[in-house]
């Protein structure tokens, strides 16, 4: 049973060193001549510290000679051998140097590409994914550390390599006084590597429950330093229980931190103290052994030399193993994220076998992740080619939840959609989204000219400004937009330098002109982008709709009953099931729910 045990925790400790190799994949494909570089001048300085030590023992040994013998040929060798460690001194210097730089040119070009990794996955994403905390919380920890990690890896390997050469030459050297010493030098190395591995999970367990809390410091910091927020934070005079909140977070955090980091340094010191001890028995030994006239006075300072160095490199072999385990550690974090499985079942059809058919929904039900109740039951409908259909009911009857599902943000759990009598699991990802032109009420304000936020409508007309023109005229966003200082190519929103903000009406004139860069859509969906209008506005908006051409089908989400009576078809919802439906004079004559909520409103204009 034990032994089953500690096999697993074995072969998950090793397992974790399996992204050493995509490290160097990562960084190699980041820039081959600077990992080139980089492991030549890595391997070199391997080599040089024996050297210098040898170089070392001849100075002073030659230097003892010359000054005995006092002849002229003895005391220029010494001197060559003077020349030859300054040589090696500078050139150390220089392949110190050179690795300096290539890591700060690898680190730069690394921190890009991986960052660059990250966001292209997220655009693979599905919408629960990002609604999913735990992947959000990947996402985060990827980006705040994984930048750094994969060439801290790659360092560490390099420099496992570099110390592992220098122990080899030191070893050779070291034999020569006795195989005792080279035992003792690789013994007294084993508990700091114990304990370095040891904090090491400790502490990327702590970064990972972290996470959450980091992210929530993040929020805050948006609310507090934010433009769109600061107004209400403001004038709530919400701002020091945030910034309270803030403090209390990372006060929890460095609790926590703080204790690790003074376990970490009291175990150092206390194994610490062990390698010295043995580092110091041996210096005497060698001391003993040179009084006793055993070895060279040049002998001595480089046994010594070595030995010392010797050891730390040792240590550092075992430190860096430590390292590439932590490194490893977080490294995981950032391919977990990255291999994270997408919709890979999804079809490659472009069009659908019955154009005809229009858009059709049958039995189906929904509910979010996570939530206990259905958001939608059942649902059944057919919205043929040129249909106007408004879509009426409380907030959260489910209106926004069929307009996702009908864009493919989320599959239903039971049912079937279908548009153009395909499946939308078949239709081809982008063929379907061109198909579909959406504005949701929360569209986004993006800071971009006032053009480039119509033109995002259609990715591939998105510089067209004739298309910009044409389409800010039927979303009757022209008229203020030709008034603008630059024109189409003012810049909207405060946070870039001359940005002009606009009103809640004239942005959602902005963000209907964008669905207008949709020409060849077959369906155009407005979920409540005119709520901010007024109604008048909001009613010439839904003839232009209407008068698309007589093959593209428009859902209107709205709760002004003055536009809702002017589609062809209303489908009324209430707790996510369609509870009626037929056009305005049908559902009136019905004297149910939309005749109720009709008469209420219309009484509030008498
Ligand atoms: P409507 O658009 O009619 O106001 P929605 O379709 O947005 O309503 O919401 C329907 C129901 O689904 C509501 O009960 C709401 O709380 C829930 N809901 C909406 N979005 C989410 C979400 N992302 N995750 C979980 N529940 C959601």
């Amino acid at each position: 049973m034990e032994k089953t045990r500690d096999e697993s925790w074995l072969s998950r400790s090793l397992g974790v060193f399996r992204y050493t190799r995509q490290a160097v994949e990562l960084v190699w494909s980041t820039s081959k001549p600077l990992t080139i570089a980089f492991a030549s001048l890595t391997l070199i300085a391997g080599l040089l510290p024996a050297a210098m030590a040898v170089v070392g023992k001849q100075i002073i040994d030659g230097v003892l000679l010359a000054s005995e013998t006092g002849a002229l040929a003895d005391r220029s060798t010494a001197m060559m051998w003077v020349a030859a460690e300054g040589a090696l001194v500078i050139s150390m210097a220089g392949i110190q140097r050179g690795i300096q730089v290539c890591e700060s040119l690898l680190r730069l070009q690394l921190g890009h590409k991986v960052n660059v990794l990250i966001l292209e996955k997220a655009l693979t994403l599905r919408l629960p994914h990002f609604e999913d905390s735990e992947v959000y919380d990947q996402m985060t920890r990827a980006r705040r550390e994984a930048s750094s990690r994969p060439l801290s890896l790659v360092r560490r390997a390099f420099g496992l390599i570099q110390n592992a050469i220098a122990m080899a030459t030191y070893g050779a050297i070291l034999i020569g006084f006795s195989w005792l010493s080279v035992l003792i030098l690789a013994i007294a190395a084993v508990p700091p590597f114990i304990a370095e591995t040891r904090f090491a999970g400790q502490g990327f367990r702590l970064f990972r429950w972290k996470s959450p809390a980091y992210r929530e410091q993040a929020y805050l910091e948006t609310v507090i330093a934010r433009e769109d927020y600061a107004k209400e934070v403001m004038l709530l005079s919400i701002g020091p229980e945030l910034v309270r909140r803030y403090r209390q977070i990372f006060d929890d955090l460095y609790g926590e931190d703080r204790s690790l980091t003074i376990r970490r340094g009291a175990w150092g010191f206390v194994l610490g103290i062990l390698s010295r001890g043995a580092l110091y028995g041996t210096y005497a030994w060698i001391a003993y052994a040179t009084i006793s006239g055993r070895i060279s006075l040049g002998e001595m300072t480089m046994y010594l030399l070595v030995f010392k160095q010797g050891q730390s490199a040792f240590a550092a072999m075992l430190t860096g193993v430590g390292g590439m385990y932590e490194d490893n550690l977080y490294l995981s974090n950032l391919y977990e994220f990255l291999e994270l499985p997408t919709d890979a079942t999804l079809g490659g059809a472009s069009v659908g076998p019955t154009p005809a058919d229009g858009i059709r929904f049958q039995g189906v039900s929904f509910t979010y992740p996570g939530a206990t109740e259905a958001a939608l039951t059942d649902i059944d409908l057919h919205i043929r080619p040129g249909d106007k259909l408004a879509l009426v009911g409380h907030n959260g009857s489910g209106k926004t939840t069929l307009i996702k599902l009908l864009t493919r943000l989320y599959t239903p759990d039971t049912g079937l959609i279908l548009l153009d009598g395909l499946a939308l699991s078949g239709w081809d990802e982008a063929a379907l989204r061109q198909r579909i032109g959406v504005i949701f009420q929360d569209f986004v304000r993006y800071q971009f000219t006032v053009g480039e936020n119509i033109g995002v409508g259609d990715a591939r007309h998105l510089q067209d400004t004739e298309m910009w023109s044409d389409a800010a005229t039927k979303g009757m966003s022209a008229p203020f937009i030709e008034k603008m200082p630059d024109g189409y190519s003012t810049r909207l929103g405060r946070w870039f330098k001359d940005g002009r903000e606009l009103s809640g009406g004239q942005w959602q004139k902005v963000a209907l002109s964008r669905a207008f860069m949709r020409q060849d859509a077959r369906v155009m969906v407005l979920d409540e982008p005119t709520s901010a209008m007024d109604a008048e506005a909001e009613a010439e908006i839904f003839e232009r709709v209407r008068s698309l051409t007589s093959e593209q089908m428009a859902i209107l989400i709205s709760h002004r009953f003055s536009t809702v009576r002017m589609a062809d078809h209303i489908v009324v919802l209430e707790d996510g099931r369609i509870v009626e439906s037929g056009d305005h004079d049908a559902l009136l004559a019905a004297e149910g729910r939309y005749a109720r909520l009709f008469s209420l409103q219309a009484a509030g204009y008498q």
